[in-house]
């Protein structure tokens, strides 16, 4: 971690601390953490995100890693297999459970 961002790979020790199991088990955990945080929303900054959420797809504590990024608040970089804005979108569905989509819609 370079510009003091927090991730599972560049957490403080605090925080590492206090949630080593599931971090100890995440995907990225070797790998550079700027690869999670593009920068800016050009082709290169969504290569780049796609490049993270690939890593995320399979990893096997990525409920318990977006769970944490949303309940930490993490404004930017992919947490969890999703990007800052898909983050903002789940939050706001949290919010407003009405404008959830089910999942299966009901024979009728
Ligand atoms: S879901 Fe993605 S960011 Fe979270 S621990 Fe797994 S690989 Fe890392």
């Amino acid at each position: 971690m370079t510009r003091g961002r927090t991730s599972t790979h560049g957490a403080p020790p605090v925080v590492r601390a206090a949630d080593a199991a599931w971090m100890e088990h995440a995907a990225c955990r070797n790998l550079d953490p700027e690869t999670f945080f593009p920068i800016g929303s050009g082709l290169p900054a969504q290569r780049q995100a796609r490049a993270a959420k690939a890593v995320c797809r399979p990893c096997s504590v990525r409920e318990q890693c977006l769970r944490w990024a949303m309940r930490a608040g993490h404004e930017e970089g992919v947490w969890g297999g999703l990007d800052a804005d898909e983050r903002r979108e789940a939050q706001r569905r949290l919010r407003n459970p009405a404008d959830q989509v089910p999942e299966q819609v009901p024979n009728r």
